[in-house]
């Protein structure tokens, strides 16, 4: 791209689309400026007034569902069935934060030795969000929303590659009537994020990225004494057990590996197959995995588009590469379509040995690695064996087992007998290398506010 513009590459053709100029370092001022001064008015609103706003935004994704997902599928090659689905799932985001936001934030009471105390959550000031563009809008609005209903005010710093839906996001909350400044798009490169973070106009930076992304920010805010909350990568196990819906967990396998062409955080990477029931295991998930077709993002009829670019194709095709030199057995699949677009076959790898480094990374594409584990012991330390600790998925009927995977699996999340997916009600983040605070449920919106103890 040229210096001063994001031009987005579709990766389902390689041809170029829209190109959105970078802000100049005056209108990225003017931008600072506009949140500080929104914020000193955003603080004093009601919650009715927050509230309203979130209903209108959330009728603003779903009137324009369609222009919205399409931006997304051009931008960054999901399928248009699954764009139309997260934005719709926005829309429902702003809607619970707007019913049940305002009962989150109820003040607490204490008796203390001197007398009564209360805590109440006030606002923090102009928070920035530094995003990802695998869920162009979905990462965003679980950002987005909390931070207008705090009564804080939010500045996006979107992926290069997505900056048609930061600026779509922007609109959406403008033509719903957010006052000027309560929510900008800032259309700058990465390089720029090291001096917002130490701005003393910017209170606090959340990042949802990469791990290199994220200790850079971290860095950032530690320097500065600014919270962070950090949602990195994950190499999710998927764990199935003798007693489980063999069927079910082979479906839900194949869905949780390829969705967004496996690139999302919580897709399940790792599928950990107790022995006895192993080769059934392998043979049916074989078979549904063989099945999975990848075409052009916006025919229906396609499971999953093309990667995101080019260029993430490459760095999935050298991880591949390093994982069968250290022994792994690609079963089939994994490889580059021929034709145009940054197409790839879904595929499976077995013996791949977990303490090489190429299996310790995040795998970014619809390439299921399938491990064999002699007990339940094996398998959570399997589980465990790996820098990351987002989520997990587990198949079981025994409740024992269960038990020993809530406690035991050194995660962030974990789903019984599902895929994992997030939801508005529910809190979600990491531990270990994927990050640390949470976002969504009561938590995500408590993380940026501060809790104000009144003694008296
Ligand atoms: P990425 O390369 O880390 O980029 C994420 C964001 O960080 C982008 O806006 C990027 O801007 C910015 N960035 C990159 N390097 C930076 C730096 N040194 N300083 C400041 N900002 C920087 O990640 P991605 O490829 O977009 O997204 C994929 C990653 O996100 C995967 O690891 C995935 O697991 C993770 N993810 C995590 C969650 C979660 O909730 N835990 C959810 C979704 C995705 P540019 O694009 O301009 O470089």
């Amino acid at each position: 791209r040229c210096p001063s513009m994001f031009t987005s590459i579709n990766p389902a053709t390689g041809q170029p689309g829209a190109s959105i100029p970078e802000l100049t370092a005056a209108e990225l001022d003017d931008r600072l400026a506009r949140a500080a001064s929104a914020y000193a008015a955003w603080r004093t609103t009601s919650y009715a007034e927050r509230t309203a706003l979130l209903e209108r935004i959330a009728e603003q994704f779903e009137a324009n569902a369609h222009e919205l997902a399409e931006i997304a599928t051009r931008e960054m090659g999901k399928t248009l069935t699954s764009a139309l689905a997260e934005v719709q799932k926005c829309a429902g985001a702003f809607r619970h934060y707007a019913q049940e936001g305002p009962a989150m934030l109820a003040p607490a009471s204490f008796e203390t030795a001197s007398g009564p105390a209360t805590a109440r959550w006030l606002p923090m000031g102009p928070v920035l969000a530094v995003m990802p563009w695998n869920f162009p809008y979905w990462q965003v609005v679980r950002f987005a929303a909390p931070t207008i209903l705090a009564g804080n005010v939010g500045l996006l710093k979107h992926a290069s590659l997505t900056q048609g839906c930061g600026a779509a996001i922007e609109r959406m909350i403008v033509a719903a009537g957010a006052p000027s400044g309560v929510f900008q798009n800032l259309a700058i490169p990465s390089g720029k994020v090291d001096a917002l973070i130490a701005d003393p106009r910017i209170v606090a930076v959340t990042l949802t990225g990469s791990e290199g992304a994220g200790i850079k920010v971290a860095e950032a805010a530690g320097r500065n004494l600014k919270k962070v909350v950090l949602e990195l990568g994950g190499s999710d196990p998927f764990i199935v057990m003798p007693s489980a819906d063999l069927d079910a967990a082979v479906q839900q396998a194949v869905t949780a590996r390829v969705q967004n062409t496996g690139q999302s955080c919580i897709c399940a990477k790792r599928m950990i197959v107790h022995a006895d029931i192993y080769d059934a295991f392998l043979d049916r998930f074989s078979a549904a995995m063989r099945a999975v077709k990848a075409g052009d993002p916006m025919d229906p009829a396609s499971d999953m588009g093309p990667l995101s670019s080019e260029e993430q194709r490459r760095t999935t095709l050298d991880q591949l590469d390093a994982m069968q030199r250290a022994g792994g057995k690609l079963l089939f699949g994994g490889e580059a379509l021929p034709g145009k677009g940054a197409y790839m076959s879904a595929g499976i790898l077995v013996d791949v040995p977990i303490d090489h480094p190429a299996a310790q990374e995040e795998l970014f594409a619809p390439v299921a690695m399938v491990f064999k584990a002699a007990d339940i012991d094996a398998a959570i330390a399997l589980a465990n064996d790996v820098p990351f600790g987002l989520g997990s998925s587990v198949w079981t009927n025994d409740p024992v087992e269960r038990e020993r995977f809530e406690r035991d699996i050194e995660a962030g999340m974990t789903a019984v007998n599902a895929m994992l997916a997030s939801s508005p009600e529910a809190p979600f983040g990491g531990i270990k290398r994927s990050g640390h605070g949470r976002e969504l449920g009561p938590y995500g919106l408590h993380e940026f506010m501060n809790l104000k103890t009144v003694f008296g």
